[in-house]
C-alpha cells in the first residue's frame, strides 16, 4: 500500500496532474473549472490552475492526464462494512478494493450491521462502534477511506453513552431504525444527544430490507430529524410517493438516494429537490453490501442513471456524489480546491459510446471508463479493472 504516513524528516510528496481535459469540480456552484492542472503537496491539494501559470517544480510524480477528465474521488454516503476487505452479507472478500476501481475513494458507514453475532446490549454496542472506528481509520483497502464506527441506537442508552461515544471518535451513527428504537420521539431524543457531541445522524427510510428490520415512514422520518435522510427511496422498499415529496418538502435534511433502493423513487426525489431549488441536499450512496450483492460501479451507476432518466447534466450529478455529500457530511474531500484531500477519479468516454464525449455519453446513460485513481496524493489503481474501457488513459510520466 502506498498510503503510509511519510516519516516525519520526508520531505513531502509533490504530484503534479498535467494535461487534463476537463475538470469536473464537484460543487453544484461551478460544476467545470477552466484549468488543466492540479497539483497536491502530500495528501492535500495545493494548486489548481493552467499549466503555464503553476509551479510544477519539484514534482515527485507527474500524471500526464492525456486529457481526460479530473473529477473528486466519489463518496459514497451509505455502507455497511464490517472488519476488513470481507462482508458477511454475500461472503466476499475485497469488495471495497473493487469499490476503489469504482471511482470510490471515501465510504460512510452507515452501521456496521452485518457483523456476526453484532451486540445490541448498549456496552456491547458502544465497544463495536469503537472498534470498528479504530480499525477502519487504520486499515485501508486499496486507499479507500472508510468513515465508520456507527453504532445503531438501542433501548436504554442515556445521553452520557452519546458523550461517551464522541469522546472516544465516533462521529456518525448507524441508521436509526435499525435497533430496537422504533419511535420518533425516543429517536428524536437520542439523535439530539448525538447532535450535542457532534455525532452524525442518518435514518433508515421506507419498507424493512431484510427480514428483521422495519418500516420508518414518513412521520417518524420528520419526528426523528436526523441529519440524513437514509435511502429516500427506499432500501428497497420505498414509502409511496406522497411520503417522499413531504419529506423532501416539509425537512431540510439532506435527501440520501441509494443504488439499492427503488429507482422510479430516486428519479420522484431528484425532481422535487430540483423543483424546490434544493439539488444541494441530494448525496449518492449505494447502501451496499445487501440482498443484492456489492455494487463496485453503484456510484457511477447512479451518476449515469439520474443524468441520463433525471435530465440533470452529467456535470451536475457528479457533484451529487462528491462536494453535496462531503458538505452535507462535513468530510474535507468531494471538491477540486486547494485544502481539500488530493483524492480523484480520471476518467474518458468509454470505448465505442454513442456519446461524443465524457458528459455526453453519461447523459446518453453510458458509463464512464475510469483510467486511474488516486487516495491522498498517491496513484492507487490505473486502469480500472471495473469500467468499461476508458478510450483514453491517463500515464505516470515518472
Ligand atoms: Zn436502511
Amino acid at each position: 500500500m502506498a498510503h503510509e504516513e511519510p516519516g516525519k524528516s520526508a520531505p513531502p510528496t509533490k504530484l503534479v496532474i498535467r494535461n487534463i481535459g476537463l475538470l469536473l469540480s464537484g460543487d453544484l456552484d461551478q460544476p467545470i473549472l477552466d484549468a488543466d492542472t492540479v497539483v497536491a503537496v502530500g495528501d492535500r491539494i495545493t494548486t489548481v490552475g493552467k499549466e503555464k501559470e503553476v509551479d510544477t517544480s519539484g514534482a515527485t510524480v507527474t500524471v500526464d492526464a492525456k486529457g481526460v477528465a479530473l473529477a473528486p474521488g466519489l463518496i459514497d454516503s451509505h455502507v455497511h462494512p464490517v472488519c476488513g476487505d470481507w462482508t458477511p452479507r454475500q461472503n466476499q472478500l475485497g469488495w471495497i478494493d473493487s469499490y476503489l476501481h469504482g471511482g470510490v475513494t471515501t465510504m460512510v458507514s452507515a452501521g456496521e450491521v452485518h457483523t456476526p453475532g453484532r451486540p445490541k446490549d448498549v456496552v456491547g454496542l458502544k465497544a463495536m462502534a469503537i472498534f470498528a472506528q479504530r480499525a477502519f481509520h487504520a486499515f485501508r483497502p486499496g486507499g479507500v477511506k472508510i468513515y465508520a464506527g456507527a453504532p445503531v441506537i438501542e433501548h436504554g442508552m442515556v445521553e452520557e453513552d452519546f458523550k461517551e461515544l464522541a469522546a472516544a471518535g465516533v462521529k456518525i451513527l448507524g441508521e436509526v431504525g435499525l435497533g430496537s428504537v422504533k419511535d420518533g420521539k425516543t429517536a428524536r431524543q437520542m439523535v439530539g444527544w448525538a447532535r450535542k457531541y457532534g455525532i452524525q445522524s442518518t435514518i433508515h427510510t421506507g419498507g424493512p430490507s431484510i427480514p428483521g428490520s422495519s418500516l420508518i415512514d414518513k412521520d417518524m422520518v420528520l419526528e426523528t430529524d436526523a441529519d440524513v435522510i437514509g435511502h429516500v427511496n427506499g432500501g428497497h422498499t420505498a414509502l409511496p410517493d406522497d411520503q417522499i415529496v413531504a419529506l423532501c418538502v416539509r425537512s431540510m435534511r439532506a435527501l440520501e438516494i441509494v443504488h439499492n433502493g427503488n429507482e422510479r423513487s430516486a428519479l420522484l426525489a431528484l425532481r422535487m429537490a430540483k423543483e424546490l431549488g434544493q439539488l444541494k441536499r441530494v448525496i449518492l450512496g449505494t447502501d451496499s453490501p445487501a440482498g443484492s450483492g456489492v455494487q463496485p460501479l453503484g456510484i457511477v451507476r447512479m451518476i449515469a442513471m439520474l443524468s441520463a432518466l433525471g435530465e440533470i447534466p452529467a456535470e451536475v450529478a457528479m457533484c451529487l456524489a462528491t462536494g453535496n455529500t462531503a458538505k452535507m457530511r462535513s468530510l474535507n474531500c468531494g471538491l477540486i480546491t486547494p485544502g481539500r484531500e488530493a483524492s480523484f477519479v480520471l476518467m474518458d468516454k468509454a470505448q465505442h459510446s454513442a456519446g461524443k464525449d465524457l458528459l455526453d455519453s453519461i447523459q446518453k446513460g453510458d458509463l464512464p471508463g475510469i483510467g486511474m485513481v488516486i487516495t491522498d496524493g498517491a496513484v492507487s489503481a490505473q486502469r480500472s479493472r471495473n469500467t468499461p474501457p476508458a478510450t483514453r488513459v491517463p500515464e505516470v510520466e515518472k
